[in-house]
């Protein structure tokens, strides 16, 4: 059996029970070295197999898994954030389903949650936005033209982007060119949630200089909306005037 696992975006008592349960059992863990601490790795138990991904290709990991499968092996698949972001496990299950190999998987706190903490901040707040547009530039891989960055940002919607620290100017003429205004707000959360965490704050069109001043190239997500100003209406599930299926209205 194998386990897909979100390891959370850093810390390492922020992976959940359920993941840290699954990786002390786990006779195989293949983890994604590049963004998942390494220090998660004391969970494991003496003896477990320990696979870095970073340096392989999807046939190797799988040939790993194989192998562990026809020896009767319980494999922990060890991805950053949560999984179902990025984290390329769609391949990885298509190729398990082919084989009839079961598997499951395990959420984890993902960074762009890791990042809301950091600020902190509540990404839909009222009267700003009710939406998170979670995408990223087009880099090797490439994104739809229905979803450029240009078009989501005529939302003007809270928008968290991922995997674009590389391509900031680009990033800022895409915001600028759909509709942000330039005075918009705009945070870089590098290594949320790690100890070496840095939170720069500042403007659309400052966003470049940002991460340059504080020479952030990867490992950062860029935050862009109103979201990030104090102006904002309360809620009305907490407003006394407001009632619902929990609680009466003040009269
Ligand atoms: N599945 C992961 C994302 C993997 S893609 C998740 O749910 O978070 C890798 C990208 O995620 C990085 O390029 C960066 O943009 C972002 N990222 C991952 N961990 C991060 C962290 N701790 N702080 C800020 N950004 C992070």
């Amino acid at each position: 059996m194998v386990h897909f696992v979100g390891a959370g975006p850093g810390a390492v008592d922020l992976i959940t029970v359920r993941g840290a349960q699954l990786l002390s059992q786990a006779d195989v863990v293949i983890y994604a070295g590049s963004l998942v601490n390494p220090d998660l790795l004391s969970y494991v138990k003496e003896g477990c197999e320990i696979h870095n991904s970073a340096g392989m290709t999807l046939e190797e990991t799988f040939s790993v898994i194989c192998q562990a499968e026809q020896a009767g092996k319980m494999t922990v698949r060890l991805h950053t954030g949560d999984p179902s972001l990025y984290g390329a496990i769609g391949e990885q299950m298509a190729l398990l389903r082919q084989e009839g190999i079961p598997f499951d998987v395990t959420p984890g706190v993902s960074s762009f949650c890791g990042a809301a903490a950091a600020l902190p901040a509540e990404y839909t707040l009222p009267g700003v936005s009710q939406s998170v547009v979670i995408t990223r530039m087009a880099g090797r891989t490439p994104v739809p033209e229905r979803e450029s960055v240009a078009s989501f940002a005529a939302h003007g919607a809270t928008m968290v982007v991922f995997l674009s620290t590389g391509l900031l100017p680009q990033l800022r003429q895409e915001l600028l060119s759909g509709g942000y205004a330039p005075d918009t707000p705009a945070a870089i959360v590098y290594k949320a949630t790690w100890p070496d965490e840095k939170v720069i704050r500042g403007r659309v069109d400052q966003l470049p200089q940002m991460a340059e001043e504080n020479g952030i190239t990867k490992t950062a997500l860029i935050l862009v909306g109103g979201f990030l100003e104090e102006d904002f209406q309360r809620s009305k599930l907490y407003d006394p005037a407001f009632g619902h299926e929990f609680r009466e209205a003040a009269r």
